[in-house]
């Protein structure tokens, strides 16, 4: 653990993503769509009660998860551009391979094989595909036309809900809402441990999607790339929610 924190300081050393006074470079808190995605994974959950939040989390979030991956690996491409919608300053040149429509497919019956080689209750695989595709159809909302049908094609589809602050934060904040409240109808988190790891998750997943429009643009692609993996940690994070909370029986719901 100890290991790991320290890498993480060395990046942000490194990349000087401290905001270092006199260096203009600031955090690059830019996911796309970020809430948006965990709501899903919440709702996910609260459809599918014995299957473990870090399954839906890793599903309704896996391409943004392996974009940073094809980033770095020179395969796809994203390009600083303020102002490219009001919401982002991220310009989505060129990522087919995490999200094009039909690579969602295929990337979410991937997630759904590994989930039956781990035992997987049966009937959650199918959510958990699902759920990946849903990526695509969110973002689809958020971003401007950039997002392809096929990895080879030209035609890019978007209906750009980025262009409006406000009503990005009332579609996708009603969204995340929800997501929370339905989790809650499902699980209660169990003593200090239990609202820490919810609470502390809700708080900078908030946190850094509303900061994202007010917040200086990435220095570069490379830098925002390394920071994206940090989106890796809702994986843990997932696991210790699961681990502190407990289901709420359905007596008790009626009882409401
Ligand atoms: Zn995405």
């Amino acid at each position: 653990m100890l290991a790991v924190s320290t890498t993480i300081e060395s990046w942000y050393d490194s990349l000087a993503l401290r905001g270092v006074t006199g260096a203009n470079v600031d955090r690059p808190s830019h996911f796309h769509m970020f809430v948006g995605h965990l709501a899903v994974a919440l709702t996910g959950k609260a459809v599918h009660r014995g299957t473990s939040l870090v399954w839906f989390v890793a599903a309704a979030n896996l391409v943004d998860l392996i974009w940073p991956l094809l980033l770095i690996a020179g395969v796809e491409r994203v390009r600083i551009d303020p102002g490219n919608t009001a919401f982002t300053p991220l310009a989505f040149e060129w990522y087919p391979w995490t999200h094009s429509l039909l690579m969602g497919v295929v990337w979410g019956a991937l997630l759904a094989a590994l989930a039956l080689a781990w035992h997987v209750q049966r009937r959650a695989l199918w959510l958990i595909g699902a759920l990946v595709v849903s990526h695509w159809v969110l973002d689809f909302v958020t971003h401007r036309p950039d997002l392809p049908l096929l990895p080879q094609d030209g035609r890019l589809y978007g209906l750009g809900l980025w262009q409006s602050i406000p009503a990005t934060f009332v579609v996708e904040g009603a969204l995340w809402i929800a997501g929370i409240a339905l989790f809650l109808r499902a699980r209660r988190p169990r003593r200090l441990a239990g609202h820490v790891a919810l609470w502390s998750f809700v708080v900078v997943s908030t946190f850094l999607w509303a900061s994202g429009p007010f917040s200086p643009p990435p220095p570069d692609p490379q830098s925002l790339a390394l920071f994206a993996l940090l989106g890796w940690s809702i994986v843990p994070w997932a696991w210790w929610i699961e681990r502190t909370s407990e289901p709420i029986a359905a007596a008790s719901l009626q009882q409401r």
